[in-house]
């Protein structure tokens, strides 16, 4: 069995992958089982010696990477390139950091002494999306391995090779054999290695759907998750907002990574008083965005990762035509054998219509007209999701009481956009999962936290 990893630039094979066997799956478990036995007693500094050398290695290869991605999923080089230098950054972080996150915490009692450590848990199952595939991994990777956890990966289906750069990568950083290891196998696979005695936990980052069969299963086993799910985040524009800003950074939000982020902004809830100039100038920067090869640098929106997934996410543009929106740019599919979606504005768009209820995961935006101020804030936590949200006003006091009081949503930025950072944690709630990633919160989650009392 193998599977094949497909240019979505031209839909040729790029190259053919061998699928392990359930045996070689099983080995492979169990060596990074017997690798954490060592790798639990290692200290903050060599972890942190390590976690910098592989910041080093992918700042080195940070180009060969962008062109595996752009290569693989379709992603334009500079925005491979920045990707890259994300990863180095949170294995910076974490090498940093992690000693202080998990150094024991006195609480005083009447005992003699009593306090809390963080002892790693094991091996960690990790399962990923490709949309951004480096990212999404070291995410989880370097808090996992700063924590003293090891890690298995089963990757996307269709990003084989960077799945198999980043264990090259930990290899070449001097890690201990096997501490990391990227398992080649299909979805229908991860019950197995889930049911794996020595898979500890498992975190899931991807479709909701995904996310439930994975919860369930591990669930049933009683494993922890965390969970990083889909979104439908709202970018609320309120009257007195700067709306030349909020259209450029809607625009950039609504076409990161070619709209297929968990983040991107997909809903924009603009109150009527502004829609109209919002509009204009939203369209604007959404047209003049540069779509084309990914490997060439003035690229700003390669093709989707799949045509599958450009299939559905032009079916779904057609559904919400149907169910009464109105397309004012884009909408149609371009010429070609490829994987291409154009920048595309949908208005009209009422809580009744699929492109406000269901995630779109392209470069496609929903504009919304509210009433007023709670108008918008009711429309934009009527959703099943709740990743991101922002909000747009020129009275930041005003953006940050509704950013922190008001949206249902596990980050809410004000003027600007929604974005993940090393330092802050990430997660989302309702359908968009559970759990954090990143800062403090994030190398929190697989950890025994432990209470010691010595009475
Ligand atoms: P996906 O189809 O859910 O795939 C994600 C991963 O889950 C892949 O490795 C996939 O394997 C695996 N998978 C799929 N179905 C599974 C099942 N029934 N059991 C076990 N594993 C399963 O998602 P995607 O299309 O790659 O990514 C897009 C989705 O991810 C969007 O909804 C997006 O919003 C979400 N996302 C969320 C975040 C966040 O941080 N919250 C970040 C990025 C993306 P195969 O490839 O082999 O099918």
């Amino acid at each position: 069995m193998t599977i094949q990893s497909i240019n979505p630039y031209n839909l040729q094979s790029i190259e053919e992958y061998a699928l392990h066997t359930d045996q070689q799956i099983n080995d492979k478990i169990e060596q990074t089982q017997g690798a954490w036995l060592k790798w639990r007693n290692s200290g903050y500094a060599e972890r942190s010696y390590l976690l910098n050398k592989l910041a080093e290695i992918i700042r080195a290869r940070k180009v060969e990477l962008a062109r595996l991605m752009a290569l693989e999923m379709g992603k334009p080089v500079k925005q491979g390139i920045s990707e890259a230098d994300k990863c180095a950054a949170v294995c910076e972080y974490y090498a940093e950091k992690a000693a202080g996150f998990l150094s024991d915490q006195i609480i005083k009692t009447e005992a003699i002494k009593s306090y809390v450590c963080f002892n790693p848990l094991g091996v960690v199952l990790a399962v990923m999306p490709w949309n951004f595939p480096l990212w999404q991994v070291f995410r989880f990777l370097a808090p996992a391995l700063a924590a003293g956890n090891c890690g298995v990966l089963k990757h996307a289906s269709n990003v084989p090779g960077c799945a198999l750069a980043i264990e090259d990568m930990v290899t070449e950083a001097g890690f201990p054999p096997y501490v990391f290891q990227t398992l080649l196998a299909g979805s229908n696979k991860v019950d197995k290695i889930i049911e794996h005695e020595h898979i500890k936990a498992v975190t899931l980052t991807g479709s909701t759907q995904a996310g439930i069969k994975v919860a369930q299963k591990a669930g049933s086993l009683l494993k922890k998750t965390v969970l990083e799910l889909g979104g439908s985040d709202a970018y609320i524009v309120l009257e007195d907002a700067d709306i030349a800003l909020a259209a450029k950074v809607c625009a950039e939000s609504r076409l990161i990574n070619g709209g297929q982020s968990c983040i991107a902004a997909k809903r924009f809830i603009v109150v009527k008083e502004v829609e109209e100039e919002f509009t204009r100038l939203f369209t604007q920067y959404m047209s003049q965005k540069v779509m084309g090869d990914p490997l060439e640098d003035r690229t700003d929106l390669g093709p989707m990762a799949r045509a599958d997934l450009r299939d559905e996410l032009h079916s779904q543009v057609i559904k919400s035509v149907t169910q009464g929106a109105r397309c004012i740019l884009g909408g149609k599919i371009p010429d070609g054998e490829n994987a291409f979606y154009p920048p595309t504005v949908l208005v009209n768009v009422t809580e009744d219509n699929l492109a406000f209820n269901e995630e779109l995961f392209g470069p496609v935006a929903a504009i919304i007209s509210a009433n007023e101020e709670e108008d918008a804030i009711s429309l934009a936590n009527k959703s099943q999701f709740g990743l991101g949200a922002a909000v747009f006003t020129n009275d930041v006091e005003r953006g940050d009481y509704i950013a922190a009081n008001l949206l249902e949503a596990g980050s809410c930025f004000v003027n600007g956009l929604v974005k993940s950072d090393p330092r802050l944690p990430f997660g989302g709630i309702k359908q968009s999962g559970y759990g954090r990633e990143l800062g403090m919160f994030g190398i929190h989650e697989f950890v025994n936290i432990k209470t010691v009392v010595i009475a």
